[in-house]
């Protein structure tokens, strides 16, 4: 009987023991599962249900983590969005953006700043001093950091980025310090304004071109009236002489604001050409022939080159577009070509297009002045111009014609050799319209 008893214990006592030992196993399985899913969660690695029946505390931890760790997960994976949505849209914005922290360390550039300023991923944590090398980016970075209002302003920046965009440039710079006090960083906001001042400054010049153009020849006009009215009015050798001065600058007033009303319509696209085809040869022998009697004034020799140009070549543009583009050019190549020389006018044929070229034996044009003389009132020696009577608009007007038709304008000039203009104009192919 005591041998029973004893035997029972002794399986009661077995049977107790190992219970208590798979329990320690399992809640150190439990626990170890629960170690390492924490450890992924840290990582930002997925991770799956613990399955375990283990209770007590460990299995408290177990029921909570399996709570928690999907609310996480998914906190994870929307912050992980965000944050590249918000990459997307930093990189894909015109302005270059930085972020600094409150030590004036970069923290963050974006593509387009990485551009300007030549970043790359070492220049983050250095100094932005040591970054951007100007005084006026560094003036903003700390007005953007110690003034609650951060900065406004524009800098002007030598660029350090790859051609072409190799030359100064104006940037309009916003700088938003972070929330708090001290500012624990800032975000700086550069806006390229280059091309935009540049054009505000052609704009300002052309007004003030204009209001001189138009002032010149008036003036002329109210001194010689008001000399007549005092006193010459009765004196016959002064009075016709006065009365042509007055008509030579009525009609440079005149041609002048018929070039500009010109030059604005075809800007504007109101002037409304219609680029169809259009049988060369007849426009440019008429052009020349309008422009032979100036130039034999001048005993200018015309030299005529036009065999290709027969009746069957035609080009895709206006007729009137194409005849203004002549007349400037030959009447440029006559004006700025001494007495006793030579024009040439000549036509080469390539499958697509009409080359024209209009060349003068003439005072040519200095080579720093070529890439100008398109410009608006640009001339190489205004006064030389004004004698001639010209306008400054003139290769203005071609430019934009030329650029109308679809066709190229080039120019090549040697000072005392001459000068060459070239235009390009589209080519209907032969056949084609029939
Ligand atoms: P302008 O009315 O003064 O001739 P344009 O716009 O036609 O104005 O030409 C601009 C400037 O380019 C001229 O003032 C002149 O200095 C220069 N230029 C144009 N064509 C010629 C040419 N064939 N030879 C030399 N210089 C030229």
């Amino acid at each position: 009987m005591w041998r029973l008893l004893l035997d029972l214990f002794g399986a009661l006592g077995v049977i107790a023991t190992i219970g208590a030992i798979s329990w320690a196993c399992f809640q150190r399985i439990a626990l170890k599962e629960l170690i390492s899913s924490v450890r992924a969660l840290g990582d930002q690695r997925l991770t799956r249900p613990i399955q375990s029946n283990v209770t007590g505390p460990v299995g408290e931890l177990v029921t909570l983590f399996n709570k928690v760790a999907p609310q996480l997960e998914q906190k994870m994976v929307q912050l992980e969005r965000d944050r590249q949505q918000l990459q997307a849209v930093l990189s894909g914005m015109a302005e270059g953006v930085i972020a600094i922290d409150a030590r004036r360390r970069l923290l963050f550039a974006n593509a387009e700043a990485s551009t300007l300023f030549r970043l790359d991923e070492t220049g983050v944590g250095r100094l932005v001093a040591e970054l951007i090398r100007n005084p006026q980016v560094q003036d903003a970075v700390e007005a953007t950091l110690t003034s609650p209002g951060g900065y406004q302003g524009e800098v002007t920046f030598i660029g350090r980025e790859s051609p072409p965009r190799s030359s100064t440039r104006v940037l309009a710079l916003h700088g938003t310090p972070l929330p708090g006090s001290p500012a624990p960083g800032g975000v700086l906001v550069f806006h390229d304004v280059t091309e935009l001042r540049h054009l505000e400054r052609m704009r300002q010049d052309f007004v003030a071109n204009v209001s001189h153009e138009l002032k010149t020849p008036l003036a002329s006009i109210k001194a010689y009236t008001e000399t007549l009215l005092d006193w010459g009015l009765d004196d016959p050798a002064v009075n016709v002489r006065f009365l042509k001065r007055i008509e030579e600058q009525a009609e440079r007033l005149n041609l002048l604001i018929m070039d500009l009303l010109s030059l604005a319509r075809i800007e504007a696209g109101q002037d409304t050409f219609r680029h169809e085809p259009l049988q060369l040869a007849g426009v440019v022998h008429a052009r020349i022939e309008d422009a032979r009697p100036r130039a034999e004034a001048k005993g200018l020799t015309f030299s005529i080159e036009l065999d290709e140009l027969d009746d069957t070549v035609l080009v895709i543009a206006d007729e009137e577009a194409v005849r203004q583009i002549l007349d400037n050019l030959l009447d440029n190549a006559v004006k700025y070509t001494p007495e006793n020389k030579s024009v040439a006018v000549r036509c080469r044929l390539t499958a697509d297009a009409v080359l024209l070229e209009v060349a003068d034996t003439g005072i040519g044009i200095p080579r720093d002045d070529l890439p100008r003389i398109f410009e608006r009132f640009y001339r190489v020696d205004k006064a030389r111009s004004r004698a001639m009577g010209g306008t400054g608009l003139g290769l203005s007007i071609v430019k934009h014609l030329v650029q109308s038709i679809g066709g190229k304008l080039t120019v090549d000039s040697r000072v005392g050799s001459g000068t060459t203009f070239g235009i390009e104009l589209p080519r209907v192919a032969r056949g084609s319209t029939s």
